[in-house]
C-alpha cells in the first residue's frame, strides 16, 4: 500500500493526469522520432513525455510523465507493457523508455473522483476558452463562473469553465446571456469517461497506446 503513494491515485482514491494538462496545448513531436544521443534539453523534455499507465487489468487509467513511470517500475510498483525505441542514461545503466505501463497490483478507480480544481478544469476544457474557443496556456486562462457568485452561482463543475481574460472581462458580472456569450458545451463533471477521451488524444500521437485505449 506504501508504494501506491507515489502513483498519481491519492489516499482518497482521486487520480490526477497532471502530466495530460501540460502536454495538450502545443505538444511536441512523437518520442519515438528523438535520436539516442540526447542532450540535457531533450532529455528533459523526454522525461515529461506523456505514459499510458494501464491498471493490472489493462484498463487504462491514467497518463503519467516518463519520469514518474520510470520511478514506478523501479519501485516495482509497475511494470512496462510497451516501450520506445529511445533509451535514457544514468549513471550506470541504459534505461528503455516506456509508453505503456501496468501496475502489477489491481487499484480500484471509483468512477467519479476527481478533485474540482483550477488544474482539472483547465485540463478538462483542454486549455480552450469556452465562449471564443481559442486554445490559451493556462497562464493565459481564468475561472469563470457561468452564473456569477454574485447571482449565487457556485464554484462547481456545472458552473466553472476555462476562460481567457478578455472574454472573462467582457462578461464581467453578467451571464453569458446578458453578456451576448455562448458557452461551447454545458460543462459537467471530470469523469474517468472525460480522462479516456483525454487518453485517445493523446494516444493518437503514440501507436502503442491504440491498442489499450478500446474502452
Ligand atoms: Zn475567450
Amino acid at each position: 500500500m506504501g508504494a501506491n503513494r507515489h502513483m498519481s491515485v491519492d489516499s482518497r482514491g482521486r487520480y490526477t493526469p497532471e502530466v495530460a494538462g501540460e502536454v495538450m496545448p502545443g505538444s511536441e513531436g512523437p518520442a519515438g522520432s528523438r535520436s539516442h544521443n540526447l542532450n540535457s534539453t531533450r532529455r528533459a523534455s523526454l522525461m515529461q513525455e506523456p505514459v499510458l499507465v494501464l491498471n493490472a487489468t489493462f484498463e487504462p487509467i491514467n497518463v503519467t510523465a516518463v519520469r514518474r513511470a520510470m520511478v514506478l517500475m523501479l519501485k516495482g510498483v509497475a511494470q512496462a507493457e510497451e516501450m520506445h525505441n529511445t533509451e535514457v542514461h544514468s549513471a550506470a545503466h541504459a534505461h528503455r523508455v516506456p509508453s505503456v505501463i501496468r501496475l502489477l497490483a489491481y487499484r480500484h478507480i471509483p468512477q467519479q473522483s476527481r478533485a474540482l480544481s483550477r488544474k482539472n478544469i483547465l485540463l478538462r476544457d483542454r486549455n480552450t476558452c469556452q465562449f471564443c474557443m481559442r486554445v490559451f496556456p493556462s497562464s493565459e486562462l481564468t475561472l469563470d463562473h457561468v452564473v456569477p457568485r454574485s447571482r449565487g452561482g457556485r464554484s462547481s463543475w456545472e458552473n466553472l469553465v476555462a476562460c481567457c481574460y478578455r472574454c472573462n472581462n467582457s462578461k464581467g458580472d453578467r451571464t453569458p446571456e446578458e453578456a451576448g456569450l455562448k458557452l461551447a458545451r454545458r460543462p459537467r463533471p471530470f469523469t474517468l469517461h472525460t480522462s479516456r477521451q483525454l487518453m485517445r488524444l493523446i494516444g493518437h500521437r503514440d501507436e502503442r497506446w491504440r491498442k489499450y485505449l478500446f474502452y
